[in-house]
């Protein structure tokens, strides 16, 4: 008769890379707060699928590459699994499984019926062409449709993927179906039944997030000075909803650098001129130039990490000198920064909190495709709010009760949701 101890090891799997063993550690440290059978802890440790796959595609120059392809389903309990989709030459089996695992955790804590997934395309998206990238996203999709579905697994965009990377999936989708099948993805164009907010939901998320626990710090968020690593999608959007709202934004990078002005940075501007160049190098004017390592110790009350995974470490954590870290970004704190902030006493607000907006807009998004019907921009945006603010109160009153730090309380509240569906369906004792 077969024991645990002789229960084969997944360590020696491709997914075990430092993210996953991040997210995992993350779970082992949240995991006895949330109480849950022992068996169901083993369960939610390992993603329920892992794929890999090959994308030939010709290059514009005639020849031929072949890209590896990745998606990973943590978890089916809830309902279909969800996720990002990017393309970035670093994404790899492991980063993708450390993804879905904290996709889970999301969307269970924000109460939407999915589970969690993560996937990318292993290449350099600055070094290809427009019709490169489609013949990629094309190619993916097809090597994927076995494994996705409006009611399997659900693509959005992630880093490096966007609006038009999810319409060539849509496509690719609805052309093997033989009719439009527009609930295959989220965060498409408005004119294939996009979201009309699913766009700017990321960065607003993030940014109603850090409205409320400014309120619950007492602080007045018109009076903060903001650091914004990371000027896309979500750092971009974040950025300007805090200098719409009256907040100084004295700082923002992407990979090009950063620029400062501790008088506050016209974000406007700033984002006019991204657009004509594609990215922050070469802007002067009125600024002085820093790199990224300056740009997270420089002295603020909130610092949104927006960029990308592993951002604050054992090595700069301790240099910080910001009052509140919002994580934009997924992953962007070490389980070593992690220790040395909370031993600091400055709050971090967890990534699948802080930039659940995302995921949530794009729920709303399914809902709406699957009944044929469209909701306005203050619908949508009240409707966002009210799903935060509400994950936000349950965060803060567990952290509070039981003295834990936001992280862990985030996710044992997701935890416990994912657990409990899996108690309900007899899955587990
Ligand atoms: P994006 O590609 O639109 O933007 C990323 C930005 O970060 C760019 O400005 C890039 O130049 C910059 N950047 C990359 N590496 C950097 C570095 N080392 N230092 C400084 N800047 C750097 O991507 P995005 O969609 O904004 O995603 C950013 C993060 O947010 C990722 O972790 C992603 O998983 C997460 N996220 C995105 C969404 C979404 O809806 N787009 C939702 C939830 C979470």
């Amino acid at each position: 008769m077969a024991s645990t101890e002789h229960v084969p090891s997944f360590a020696h799997l491709e997914f075990d890379t430092p993210l996953y063993r991040t997210a995992i550690a993350q779970f082992d440290q949240a995991v006895p707060h949330a109480k849950v059978d022992a068996g169901i802890a083993e369960r939610l440790r390992h993603p329920e699928r892992s794929i890999i796959v090959s994308c030939p595609i010709k290059l514009d120059d005639g020849s031929r590459v072949v890209f590896p392809g990745y998606r990973v389903q943590h978890s089916s309990v809830l309902g279909p699994t969800k996720g990002g989709i990017r393309f970035d030459p670093e994404v790899s089996l492991g980063e993708c499984a450390a993804l879905a695992v904290w996709m889970t955790w999301k969307c269970a804590l924000l109460r939407l019926p999915y589970g969690g997934a993560k996937g990318g395309v292993r290449c350099n998206p600055r070094e290809m062409s427009h019709v490169e990238l489609e013949r990629l996203t094309r190619r993916f999709t097809s090597e994927l449709l076995p494994f996705i579905g409006p009611q399997e697994d659900i693509p959005a965009p992630d880093m490096a993927t966007n609006e038009q990377t999810m319409a060539w999936m849509m496509d690719t989708y609805s052309m093997q179906r033989g009719h439009a099948v527009p609930e295959i993805v989220t965060g498409k164009p408005i004119a294939i039944g996009g979201s009309v907010f699913r766009h700017e939901a990321t960065g607003a998320g993030v940014v109603m997030v850090i409205a409320r626990a400014c309120e619950r710090l007492e602080w007045r968020l018109s009076e903060q000075r903001c650091v914004v690593q990371g000027f896309g999608n979500v750092g971009g959007i974040a950025a300007s909803e805090l200098h719409d709202k009256g907040a100084r934004v004295i700082a923002v990078s992407d990979l090009s650098g950063g620029v400062l002005a501790s008088d506050g940075l016209p974000i406007p501007d700033l984002h006019a001129y991204v657009h004509e160049h594609g990215s922050l190098a070469g802007y002067e004017t009125g600024v002085e130039r820093i790199s990224n390592a300056e740009l997270l110790e420089l002295p603020c009350d909130v610092l949104v990490l927006a960029a990308r995974e592993d951002q604050l470490t054992g090595e700069n954590a301790g240099n910080v000198r910001c009052r509140l870290v919002a994580e934009g970004a997924n992953g962007p704190t070490s389980i070593e920064g992690d220790a040395i902030l909370a031993e600091r006493g400055i709050p971090v607000v967890p990534d699948v909190l802080t930039n659940a907006g995302g995921v949530t807009v794009s729920y709303f998004e399914w809902v709406q495709d699957l009944g044929r019907l469209f909701w306005d921009r203050d619908e949508i945006r009240r409707r966002l709010a009210d799903k935060l603010d509400d994950a936000f109160d349950r965060v803060w009153a567990l952290a509070e009760k039981r003295g834990l730090t936001l992280r862990d309380a985030a996710l044992v509240a997701g935890i416990r949701e994912v657990a409990s569906a899996l108690e309900a369906r007899g899955l587990y004792p």
